[in-house]
Order: structure tokens, then sequence, then C-alpha cells
């Protein structure tokens, strides 16, 4: 039978998938001999049995009940004890951080007897009454099921104009009495006062949060796997609402926004738990610890020191202080932004913590793409309205809106809206997913808002205190008394912390500056120089651009690119020159054909030279045109449309040429064009077609030293295909004197099942797995993704849409196939992709997986290509700090 229960002096932090982050650093933390609380943890296997079977699995009872009498043992008092109670919490942790989307439950234990012994042993009857009110109060919200509102009015009705810490005993006695009337009222029941009952009701609460739709979205967002399931750890309480010498606090181990080593935190006086990650109380900075309990201070910069050095990386801690003593009631390798997460990574390196290869490990492809994102530029033209704290970096611009919904239905008509709220709690997520930036007036980097905005890289400034933010008149008011209306454009600085009216213009970041050829200057610049060269130097995969344009194409080699991968000829076709490929399809005699076939191949020539220029030295694979004819065609309502009209105006035939063009568009038509008379199946019935692309390529590949050209021909199914156009082809580069590889596409099922034969006559294959993807799921890539997968996402049909990242089991087990039988045929068959899936990180990691020699994506996402296959060849795990 599976073991449920660990204590935490039997873990490590290497048991994550078992005991969740939060667990197993507990039991890290316990090991090298830091304050710890103690406690136990119940497994995320204990929760998936749970959630799968709708109860506890055989043997948790058992081993709760031995693992709860050794706690009660150590802490020499039984849980709710009459005359001296032992209080625990219940906290959810799962392997990968969801901060506040789950459920904890704090003062488990207590009850109308263990209240008094709880006041008795501390000597403090309010602190008693207090923890009471609080444990009914959570465990009604949260166990119970009952809307917190409640609780919080009955609270604010008590209060009046008083603070929180002004009621005293007498006041909270009596809201333990409102608060009991509340969930007798609401649940039919007392509440219950077993100690017993209350850890267990706690523990499935808590398992049920896994399933709670505020998880859920968080999980789909951070493409957090849906089976996982959460630990639960039951610790004994330590209290940091003792009074003024007790307090609880979040910090850092360095700067989360810039990696700067130094104090970063929030401490709060006489509160307890949630409070800080909350953000209800505004918290004063970590450094004033030193004057109000300077050895609590020393002692925790001490142990923050230790856990750098332990766990070799940034830490953010949660830690209690309760009458002078410290305890760490949580560390785990902290979520940082993009620009902190590679100077953190070089930074590690000169300290002699880790190596380069792990640094290249320790930074991802995504945050170097938001890092090349832009920022404001000048500011000189808007109004400042006030500064707030700089939670979560970025330049964001929009619309004001003060509710989640709000965000999410202007956020739905494509508009860019700023959420502003008060603070931000987990129910709020949908609106923060929506928004392009998020403004609170209270909570300090610490809170709610700033630690989900910075783990989604989403722009947020808080504690902008001067704002007075009214959501019910859904409008807030800054100095000078400038009232900013919902629908209001505001301007937020996430790294100055800057609130503007108005939209303020953005302007480049110097990571894409430094891209672009700008000399490495400031430490987040230098620190990714470092990096991207390590990468490089690591990589197996060659980088190549997907680029139609010599503009694209000396963009994209700037970025790093080592050729073209994919250069679609088709935008070349458009334009003026519309009327060319018209006049190629109104041919009726084979001289007709040739004469519009004539004037369209100069301008190909032209087109290549650029990009054979642009590229010298560096392959650029050409692919022969593929899209269906009739999308040069005018659209035939429209066309029906001018006709008809011509001749009702006229009173007579209509334009000659109109006529015959609504002819051809409607002998062209097709029910499913994708699937229809497009790629090889176009030069195999259009005569002269691909020759003149062909012989442009010839020509253009003389013109430039040094080009080097390669053709692709796209949506081969069958080698025959492939054969014929190679047998023309090849005919027409002899006679031009030129050399290039002629390959294929590999985009149609068939193809990758036969690529044994297509690589007879292939010299290289590269993947389309747009078309790949479409042709194996059966999706229309045009249609699908706004018609249904939002709701195949809800129902997990897939985490992410396999038009993003590839789909390994289907599409990626066809792309096994062909690399694997290619080969076969033709042991030197050079492989690429140059789908859109050529630029996405976890594309990328399974491109180095199944051997291919190249990505090819466009220009702007080169760098992150580039990153991710040194990062694949390195390692393919993943980092932990998602
Ligand atoms: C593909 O299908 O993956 C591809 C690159 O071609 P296109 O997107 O032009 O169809
Ligand atoms: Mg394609």
């Amino acid at each position: 039978m599976p073991k449920y229960v660990y204590d935490f002096t039997e873990g490590n932090k290497d048991l994550k998938d078992l005991l969740g982050g939060k667990g197993a650093n507990l039991a890290e933390m316990t090991k090298i001999g830091l304050p710890v609380p103690p406690g136990f943890t119940i497994t995320t296997e204990a929760c998936r049995h749970y959630l799968g079977h709708g109860g506890i699995p055989d043997g948790l009872e058992g081993e709760i009940v031995e693992h709860l009498a050794a706690l009660e043992a150590r802490m020499g008092k039984r849980l709710g004890q009459a005359d001296d109670p032992l209080l625990v919490s219940v906290r959810s942790g799962a392997k990968f951080s969801m901060p506040g989307m789950m459920e904890t439950v704090l003062n488990i234990g207590l009850n109308d007897d263990s209240v008094l012994g709880l006041a008795k042993q501390s000597g403090n009857d309010r602190f008693a009454w207090d923890s009471y009110r609080r444990l009914i109060q959570m465990f009604g919200k949260t166990v119970l099921g009952i809307d917190g509102e409640l609780f919080e009015d009955a609270m604010d009705d008590l209060k009046g104009e008083r603070d929180d810490t002004d009621l005293d005993a007498a006041d909270l006695q009596r809201l333990v009495e409102t608060f009991k009337g509340i969930v007798r009222e609401r649940t039919g029941r007392d509440f219950p006062a077993d100690p017993r009952e209350q850890m267990d009701l706690a523990v499935r609460a808590v398992f049920d949060s896994w399933n709670a739709p505020r998880a859920i979205l968080y999980r789909r967002q951070e493409r957090i796997p849906a089976d996982l399931g959460t630990a639960v750890n039951v610790v004994a309480m330590v209290f940091g609402n003792m009074g003024p010498d007790s307090g609880t606090g979040v910090a850092f181990t360095r700067d989360p926004g810039s990696g700067r080593q130094g104090v970063y935190g929030d401490y709060l006086r006489n509160a307890q738990g949630e409070d800080v990650v909350a953000g209800i109380r505004n918290t004063v900075p970590l450094q004033e610890l030193e004057t109000i309990n300077p050895e609590a201070y020393r002692e925790l910069l001490d142990i923050m020191a230790t856990l750098e050095r332990h766990y070799r990386d940034l830490c953010d801690i949660e830690f209690t202080i309760e009458r002078g003593k410290l305890w760490m009631l949580q560390t785990r390798v902290g979520k940082r932004t993009a620009a902190a997460a590679f100077c953190i990574a070089t930074q590690l390196v000169d300290e002699g913590l880790i190596d380069m290869d792990e640094a290249v490990t320790r930074v991802t492809g995504d945050q170097l793409a938001q890092l090349m994102f832009p920022r404001f530029a000048a500011t000189a033209g808007n109004r400042r309205l006030t500064t707030g704290m700089n939670a979560s970096p970025g330049a964001a611009a929009g619309r004001a809106v003060f509710s989640s919904e709000r965000a999410v239905e202007l956020a739905g008509q494509g508009e860019a809206v700023i959420l502003v709220r008060r603070e931000t709690n987990p129910d709020d997520l949908a609106g923060m997913i929506a928004a392009h930036g998020v403004l609170t007036s209270r909570g300090g980097k610490t809170s709610h808002a700033a630690v989900v905005a910075r783990g989604m890289g989403k722009t947020c400034v808080c504690g902008a205190e001067e704002l007075e933010v009214d959501p019910h008149a859904r409008r807030f008011t800054a100095p000078g008394g400038i009232v900013v209306n919902e629908g209001d454009v505001i301007s937020i600085d996430g790294g100055t912390g800057a609130v503007y009216l108005g939209e303020v213009p953005v302007t480049a970041s110097p990571v894409a500056e430094y891209f672009e050829g700008e000399p490495a200057e400031d430490e987040l610049v230098q620190a990714v120089d470092r990096i991207m060269t390590h990468a490089d130097s690591a990589r197996r995969l060659a980088v190549r651009a997907n680029a139609d344009t010599p503009e694209d194409a000396a963009r994209a080699r700037r970025y790093g690119a080592q050729g073209v991968g994919l250069c679609r000829t088709e935008h070349m076709f458009l334009g003026e020159r519309r009327r060319l490929v018209e006049d190629l399809i109104l041919a009726t005699t084979p001289e007709e054909r040739q004469a519009a076939l004539d004037a369209l191949e100069p301008l190909q020539t032209g087109d290549f030279t650029g990009i054979f220029t642009a590229m010298r030295g560096l392959p650029v694979t050409i692919r022969l045109i593929d899209p269906p004819l009739h999308e040069f065609l005018p659209d035939l309502t429209d066309l029906a449309v001018k006709v008809a009209l011509a001749e009702e105006r006229a009173g007579e035939r209509a334009d000659d040429r109109d006529r015959r063009l609504l002819d051809a568009v409607k002998r062209l038509h097709e029910q499913n064009p994708m699937l229809g008379l497009r790629g090889v199946r176009l030069g195999l019935t259009i005569p002269g077609l691909f020759a003149m692309q062909v012989r442009a390529i010839a020509t253009a590949a003389r013109r430039v030293e040094d080009a080097r050209a390669e053709i692709m021909i796209p949506l081969v199914g069958a080698v025959q295909e492939l054969e014929i156009v190679r047998e023309e082809a090849e005919g027409i580069l002899a006679e031009a004197g030129v050399e290039a590889a002629i390959g294929t596409m590999i985009e149609v099922p068939r193809a990758a099942l036969t690529a044994g034969q297509i690589a007879e006559a292939a010299e290289f294959f590269s993947f389309g797995t747009n078309d790949l993807t479409q042709m194996t799921w059966g999706f229309s890539r045009d249609d699908v993704e706004s018609a249904f997968f939002g709701k195949y996402l809800d129902l997990g049909v897939f985490g992410v849409s396999p038009f993003e990242s590839v789909d390994r089991e289907g599409v990626g087990r066809l792309m096994r196939i062909a690399v694997e039988e290619g080969r076969r045929t033709r042991p030197d068959l050079k492989l690429g992709i140059c789908g859109e899936h050529g630029g996405d990180p976890e594309s990328v990691h399974f491109c180095h997986e199944i051997g291919l020699d190249y990505v090819s994506c466009s220009p702007f996402r080169i760098p992150v290509a580039r990153l991710e296959a040194g990062r694949a060849a390195l390692t393919c795990a993943q980092s932990d700090t998602r």
C-alpha cells in the first residue's frame, strides 16, 4: 500500500510530485535545521485518489492518526485540548505554485472550550477570541461554502468606525457568537466543535479546491497539468497576532524585479498568516524589522543567505514571529520578472553558485520574448497621476475598468483595458488575464496582484495609495481631484510605477535593440548577451527564418538566423501583380499563358535576388507557389454584383474581362479549398508555372555571389508528384548551370507515412506543421480556433492549441516516422520545420529530441528559438520557476 503521509522530517525538496512544492520545501528546511513548526504532509497521491474515487483511500485515516499522535507527543499537547490546545493549520500545496488559488484554514482545534484554554495559556483573551473568530470565518467560507461577505459585513457592523485592532476581547467574543449564528443559519447545523472533524473537513476542502473554477483557470493559463492534485500540509500553528512583538512577513532573497541583492520584503505587525499576501492592510518594508526586532531580523537575514546557498537560486519565504521567536512557514524558488531571471542567472554564475550551462536552463524563451516588448517612450506629453509600486514590468495603456467582469467583456470586444482595483483577490483572475495591465491602490509588491501579474508577465503597478478607487461608482480619484471614469484611457509603467492619464506612446526595448546590433551596455543586456552566446555554443539545432522579403531576411540575419527556412512566394503575386496572375488564369491558349508567365518571371527574379543578397552565403529555401489560385482572383460575390450592376446600367454586356473573370472564379470555386487544387497539384496542372519560378530562382542565384538556393515543393503526398516536378526543375537548373537542393514539405499525413519513398526524390524535408496539424486532426486551421477551441480547452481535450505547440502524440508521431524512414532511405537527408511551431519553445525541444537539423520561425522569434535550442541541448527538463 502506498504511503500517504510524510512527516516534515521524512521528505525533501526533490519530492515535489508527491509532497507538493510547499511540503517538499518545508521538509527540506526541516532537514537543514531551520526553525520550521512541526507537521506532516498528506500526499498528492491521496488527493488524486480522493478526486478520482470521491473518497479517501484505504489506509489514509490510520496514517493521519499516527502522524497526528506523533505531532501531539512532540508538542506535548493534544489537538484542541481544552486547557492548552494544539492548533494546526491545514494548507494546500501543489507541485507548481498556484498563489491563492486553493484553500488554507488556520487555527483548527478551537472551540468553546479550547478558546478558554488558549486565552489562559497565552494570557491574552483578545488573541484567543480573535483566533477563534478567524477560524469560524475561514472555515465557514472555505469548508462550508458560506459567502465570505456575510462574515465581513457582520464584522464591519460591529466595528463601525473602528479598526480591526480596536476590537477588544468582548467584541470578538460577541463576533464569534454572530459568526456561529451565520453558520447555523446557512448550513442548518452548528459549527463543528470536534477538532478532528474540523481537521478532516478542512483536508477534504483543500482536496476539493484543486477543482475550484479559479484554480482550473489558473492552471490553464500557466499550462499546469490538470491531473496533478494538491498535497495538504498539517502544521502546528505559530501566531503572528499575539501582540506587538509578533508579526508575519514575506521576503525574497533578492529583488524579484531586478535581481539585485538586498533586503526585499514586507512585514506586518501583529497579524496572522495570509494578511500580507491578501494585501488587506498596508505593510512596512522589511528593513523596519531591524528596529522592531533586531535579533529576529538578523536571524532572518542569515536564514535567507543559507537558503540561497542551499537552493542556488532566488528563494521567497513566508515567516512568522511569535513573541519574538522566528518561524519559517514556507520557502520556494521564487517567481521573478523576466529581466531578473537573466540577471540572477549570470549573477549566480559570477558568485560561483552555478555554471553557464545551468544559467541557460534557468531562463526561458518566453521570458526573453517578454524582454523584447517595447516600453514607454517620452512621457512628457502625458499627465502623471501618481506613482505606485513597480510590481511587474512592461508598459501598458488601455481603458480603465473596475471589475473583472467588465475587463473580460471589453477585452472580448478587442479593447485594451487596465484593470483597476483597490486590491485583487483570486476571483479577479479572469479579469487579470483579459487586461493589458493591472493597477491597485493597496498592497505591496508581494500582494496577490503583484505576484500573479509577475507570474503572467503582465504589467502591474500596485499600492498606488494616492488613488481613491471606488469600484461601485466605477471611477478613481487622483491627487488634485482628477477623476478617471470607466472607459477613460490610462497608461501604467510597470518599470517605474508611474500612472499616466491618456495613452503614452511606446518605444523599443533595449534587448530588442541589442538584437538589432546595438552594443550590450546595461546589466540586463549584458546578461542576455552572455546567455545567448552560451546557448548558441551549446545548441545542435540551427535556426532559420520564415521571411518573404529582403527586409525580413535582413532583420532575421541580424537576430541570428542561419538562413531562410521558408520563403513563401505567393505574397509576391499580390498587389499590382495580381493582374498578371489573372492573365495567367484567363489564358486560353499556350501563347497567352506563356506571355503571362514571361511577364511574371523578371519580377520574381528581382524578388529572389533581394533575398539572396540579404542572406548571402546562407541557405535560402524557396517554396514554390502553394495556395489555391482563386485566392488571387476577386471575391465571387463582389464580382457577380459588379457584373450584374454593369449589365443593368448599360443595358448591355458588362466589361469582357470582368465576365471572363467571373467565369474563372466560378470554375475555380472549391468546397474545401485547403484540400483542393493547391501546392504541388498546381504545379502539375498549370503548365509552366513552377518552371517560371525555378527559372527565376536560377537567374537570381547566378546574379548573387554566394547565393545558396534550395527549392521546396509544397503539399506533396506521393513520391510521384515530387519526381515529376523534380525532373523539370533539374533540367532548368542544369541549363542555367546552377546547383540547388530540391526538397519537399511534409505537411500531408501521407507524405509522413511514405517518407521512405519520398526521400528518394528529396534532398531535404521541412515539416509544414500548420498543414500537418490541420490534416492530422481534420481541423480547418482558419476556422476552429475561434469556433470551438475555447470549449476544447475547457474540456481538457488538449491543454494548449495544437496549432501553437506540436501535438507530440499525434502530429509528433507522424514527424518521428518521417524522420526515421526518410533518414533510412537517405542518411544525409536534411530535416527542418517551418510551421508556426518552429518558434514555440515546447516544439523547439521536441524538434531537438527527434533529431531535426533546424527550426525556422518568424524573425522576431529567432532569439527565442536560439535560446530554446540551447536549453533543449543542455537539458529538456523544464526549470522549476514557473
Ligand atoms: C505549413 O503548412 O506549416 C506551412 C509552413 O505552410 P503554410 O502555412 O504556408 O501553409
Ligand atoms: Mg502549408
